[in-house]
């Protein structure tokens, strides 16, 4: 059957899959939200006999309804391949009592390799379905890691381009090394003199510059963003919760029909809702865990009913969940309020003009599904430690914040049924705050590639490729250009005059 996607913002939009996925973000401003949540069309045990590329199809293929079986499969196995460092793509791995899904053995080892490794061999697929001839630009401004993940996803894609834009001064010295290291033929970084804002305010004018964007055309290129808020990396999200309860399912560790539970540590609301859309599909969940840092605008939210962003923002351990706009809860702002563009468009009017916008009590009653918390720093830490001397597992900051919810969700409702807890980042990316929790005198001397030798020692695990590459592989990249340059830099490296 088809699934379209409306805007979350007005009600006169009605795309597929795959136009939603060129455009990422719908003309009105809203997020695209499929019309319905499907149905899994084979059984869970059936899902468990199968292998994560499988699992990937019969989930995906239920939300690309325009994409044909070669096509889709065709991108699942470009994606899911020896770029992962185990076959199994997200081992789950069971510690103290929980499950933990590695999500951080692919390219840049964080979980948005799980999206960004497939989005490009997606976006190419529905340019081609909609008989789109230009090559694919990617323009993304970063401050450190999604710009890498991108890179990694993009190289040496048919038919495309990534270009990375990143402050030459503002991001750490492993980020950016991680960045001018990139291989592939159709990549390219720039630094630039100005901050985080400025690339990404360069990144959305060239996006609005139709002058630009007809030169594009006549060229045979056309730009497209890998935004997490694309619906081409929401969907393969949904994939890793199926498969890690038919993981659990097929080993016997949890009966047919029996609900677990699921923590994800959140900064933009993008994996806790693919887990969402999981549990909609069928899958049997019981609590959707929202673990947040000191930034805890959404443990506020589910307090209160009132989502808030007028607050200091704290810098933390887990940077990748700094954030204070959570863009994908829109999508759910928008189911809950019965799938009411106008309602949705007046909170997000409200949190663009005030910072801030309160729920109906109709609205709240729909967020049954959810418990929200925090850890604090200190908490956090303390989790790695205690973790690593219980058991000897390592888990990163994000991961560990998410830890430390769980035990607070355990201990406030006494809730003992079987848990995974999304593992969003490798230890090795985080090596200095991890290293720190586990004993900082020890380690507070040691220089970073020291840290990870000794990591890699008291965990018992090989260093990534990821981390090794650093150490070892040549600049490719050293263009450096002023902010105001932006766009005469893209025109020179796409050949346009
Ligand atoms: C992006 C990221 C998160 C937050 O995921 P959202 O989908 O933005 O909620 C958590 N941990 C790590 C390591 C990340 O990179």
């Amino acid at each position: 059957m088809a699934l379209y996607y409306r805007s979350t913002r007005s009600d006169d939009v009605r795309v597929t899959a795959s136009q939603a996925i060129l455009k990422g973000l719908a003309d009105d401003g809203g997020l695209y939200v499929p019309e319905n949540i499907p149905a899994f069309d084979v059984s869970l045990e059936e899902l468990s006999g199968m292998d994560y590329r499988q699992v990937a199809y019969e989930v995906m293929k239920l939300f690309l309804t325009d994409f044909t079986e070669e096509e889709l499969k065709n991108c699942i196995d470009n994606a899911y391949d020896s770029k992962f460092d185990t076959d199994e793509i997200a081992p789950l791995v069971k510690a103290d009592g929980a499950y933990y899904l590695e999500l951080f053995h692919g390219a840049t080892i964080a979980f948005k390799d799980m999206a960004l490794s497939i989005l490009p061999h997606l976006m190419i697929t529905s340019a081609r379905k909609n008989n789109i001839k230009n090559d694919i630009v990617i323009l993304t401004a970063t401050s450190g890691d999604t710009g890498k993940a991108a890179l990694a996803g993009f190289a040496d894609v048919e038919g495309t381009s990534i270009i990375v834009f990143y402050p030459k001064n503002g991001v750490s010295p492993i980020q950016e090394r991680q960045m001018v290291t990139q291989k592939g033929k159709n990549t390219y970084v720039v630094g630039i003199h100005g901050n985080f804002d400025d690339a990404q305010t360069g990144v959305k004018n060239m996006f609005g510059d139709k002058e630009l964007n007809a030169e594009l055309d006549a060229a045979g290129y056309q730009f497209s963003s890998a935004n997490s808020i694309n619906i081409g990396r929401l969907v393969p999200q949904i994939v890793y919760y199926v498969y890690a309860y038919t993981r659990l399912l097929g080993s016997g560790e949890i009966a047919a029909g029996e609900k677990i539970n699921v923590v994800v540590p959140t900064g933009n609301f993008g994996n806790i809702l693919a887990a969402y859309f999981a549990k909609n599909m069928g899958l049997p969940v019981n609590k959707l865990i929202c673990a947040s840092n000191e930034n805890k605008v959404l443990y506020d939210f589910f307090s209160t009913g009132t989502y808030d962003r007028n607050r200091e923002f704290v810098l933390t351990s887990s940077p990748s969940m700094d954030i204070l706009i959570s863009s994908n809860l829109e999508r759910l702002i928008y189911i809950i309020a019965g799938a009411d563009a106008k309602a949705n468009s007046e909170f997000m009017d409200s949190l663009k003009t005030e910072g801030r916008y309160t729920i109906t009590p109709q609205m709240r009653a729909k967020l049954d599904d959810f418990y929200g918390n925090y850890s604090s720093e200190e908490e956090t830490a303390r989790v790695i430690k205690s973790l690593y001397e219980s058991t000897g597992y390592v888990i990163d900051t994000h991961t560990a914040v998410a830890a430390g919810v769980y035990k607070k969700y355990v201990s406030d409702t006494g809730d003992n049924l079987k848990t995974v807890i999304a593992s969003t980042a490798s230890p090795f990316k985080f090596s200095r705050s991890v290293m720190d929790a586990i004993d900082k005198s020890r380690y507070d001397s040691m220089s970073d590639f020291e840290l990870v030798d000794e990591l890699a020692a008291i965990a018992n695990v090989k260093v990534p490729q990821a981390i090794e590459d650093i150490r070892t592989a040549p600049v490719l990249h050293d263009t450096v250009c002023d902010k105001t340059e932006m766009k005469a830099t893209v025109k020179k490296i796409l050949n346009i005059n």
